[in-house]
């Protein structure tokens, strides 16, 4: 192309944003793995655990040792956090790993905001089990630095049986805190996991790791999370993964419906179309104007998992403590529609 051509084009191309905040950090973040299809860049934040002020969630502070999530999960709604760092095409998030730094450190000194009674979760954003944790180990530092202290409230949610790598670390974290590891299964067919959580480890290697962490004396039940209508919210494929997470020795499990924002849509729609064609025109329909499903449906799955909990033998005083049936904002009550 002509040098004065490709001038007028770069005319026309809008200016490039004047990055800020955790855009500006990440821009400057040096890659740690050219040439893979993932790529991991450094990270280096100011402060490790986020203040989460929703009233709908049990938890108080997160802590999300990385950004982005290799796992893929077609729904996930986490994808909207890599646009905080003007990456928007919703993919960036599951290529684009950043790594954060000084963790340990960071968390030290984030540790004293924390009053008795506060709940901090690790990992609403992100897995902290992902592929990347085998390399750089953020997880295991932060929980490191758990094991010195006491009298804390920590809950952990992850899809990957590496958590078992640390079971060790956890049992001690879990003389002296309150500990809860909650481990993601949507399904236990692995069939649709595979497409649905593309590289995500199997359901039953997720079940094995509930089994082997409450054999060795750490607390750890199942959130089945989320439930997607038509896809896995049939009663009998939810009665077989409570039975399952039942016989693996869960502690609780809980159930919450999709919802999907914008950038979550943005994946999961395409996906739908490919693999569940007949269920795009409800889909478009019913998420259209809002990222939620009506209470309705909401109280049908919560009724619902309460049944199964009993007929399989959970503890009611168990699943009184742990988490309410959704771990995310609700819908309004209003919203009354039937629905799938
Ligand atoms: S494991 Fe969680 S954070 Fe990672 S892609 Fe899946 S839903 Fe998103």
């Amino acid at each position: 192309m002509p040098a004065s051509v490709a001038h007028s084009l770069s005319l026309l191309e809008p200016p490039a944003p004047r990055l800020v905040g955790i855009a500006r950090l990440a821009a400057a973040g040096e890659s740690l793995s050219e040439g893979h299809d993932v790529e991991y860049f450094t990270l280096p934040v100011k402060s490790l655990l986020n203040r989460c002020t929703s009233p709908h969630v049990p938890f108080t502070w997160t802590i999300n040792p990385y950004r982005g999530c290799e796992f893929a999960c077609k729904y996930c709604y986490a994808r909207y956090t890599h646009e905080f760092m003007e990456m928007r095409d919703g993919v960036d998030f599951e290529r684009k790993i950043y790594v954060k730094q000084q963790a340990a450190w960071l968390l030290r000194q984030d540790l004293k905001q924390v009053k008795r009674g506060e709940e901090i979760a690790i990992g609403t954003a992100t897995d902290p089990y992902q592929p990347a944790e085998r390399r750089y180990g953020i997880t295991r530092v932060i929980l490191e630095e758990f094991a010195l202290h006491a009298g804390l409230e920590l809950g952990i949610v992850t899809k990957s049986n590496l958590i078992l790598r640390d079971a060790e670390l956890l049992r001690r974290i879990a003389e002296k805190n309150q500990l809860y590891i909650n481990v993601t299964i949507t399904t236990l067919d692995v069939r649709l996991a595979r497409i649905l959580e593309p590289r995500a480890p199997r359901p039953d290697l997720r079940l094995e790791a509930v089994r082997k962490l409450n054999e060795a004396g750490v607390r750890a039940g199942v959130i089945c999370a989320p439930v997607v209508p038509g896809i896995t919210d049939d009663p009998r494929a939810l009665d077989a993964l409570v039975r399952a997470t039942r016989e693996a020795g869960g502690r609780y499990i809980f159930a919450n419906p999709l919802f999907l924002k914008p950038c979550s849509a943005a994946i999961f729609l395409p996906f739908l179309e490919k693999e569940f064609p007949h269920l795009v025109e409800n889909y478009r329909r019913r998420y259209m104007s809002r990222a939620f499903l009506p209470a309705s449906y909401r109280k049908r799955i919560s009724s619902l998992m309460a049944a199964l909990r009993r007929k399989h033998g959970f503890a009611a005083r168990e699943a009184a403590t742990r988490i309410p049936e959704s771990h995310y904002p609700l819908p309004e009550e209003t919203q009354q529609l039937a629905l799938f």
